[in-house]
């Protein structure tokens, strides 16, 4: 006689409709780093200075470099593009403002002056942003987190995929 198995009442997630790729998810966690804020859980405090980021996360520990040596790439390209993009709508604002009569000279030396100060302020949003992005296409698992998940999330998302089956046998939450 076949083994029943007791009723579960988990609901599983099936391969067509993962949750990491839900829109909600990324403007949950695009608005969190807009606001320098961990996209994962919403704990502000990741940077003990503007442009010194910690390396985990206060609320959640969950590694804020993810654990890769080369993991601030990414970010450091949202910064260049970002940047450039201010530096040009700048320049064309100052052009639009004062056409037909231009102080090229002013725009040239006020934008080469914007160039150091802007990519300055925007990084620390570049690093969240970029972290924000990652985590919805890569979802954090207790690797992620500082102890290997001994201290486990409070705040944000648990990484479900992780947690241990219950009752044993059946696929993970
Ligand atoms: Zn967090």
């Amino acid at each position: 006689m076949p083994r029943v198995r007791p009723h579960h009442p988990t609901v599983h997630r099936t391969p067509d409709a993962p949750q990491e790729l839900s829109l909600v998810r990324l403007g949950r966690h695009l608005g969190r780093a807009a606001l320098r804020r961990c996209p994962n859980c919403g704990s502000g405090g990741l940077f003990r200075r503007w442009l010194l980021m910690r390396d985990v996360c206060p609320g959640c520990d969950l590694r804020l470099d993810r654990g890769e040596s080369d993991y601030f790439i990414g970010s450091f390209t949202v910064n260049l593009v970002t940047a450039e993009l201010m530096i040009c709508a700048l320049g064309l604002a100052g052009i639009l403002m004062t056409w037909p009569d231009v102080p090229w000279d002013a725009l040239k030396w006020g934008l080469m002056g914007a160039m150091v100060p802007l990519p300055a302020f925007f990084y620390p949003f570049a690093k969240t942003l970029w972290l924000g992005v990652d985590l919805t296409f890569r979802p954090p698992t207790l690797n992620d987190f500082a102890g290997h998940g001994e201290n486990f999330p409070s705040g944000g998302e648990i990484p479900t995929e992780a947690l241990p089956s219950f009752p044993p046998g059946l696929p993970p939450r």
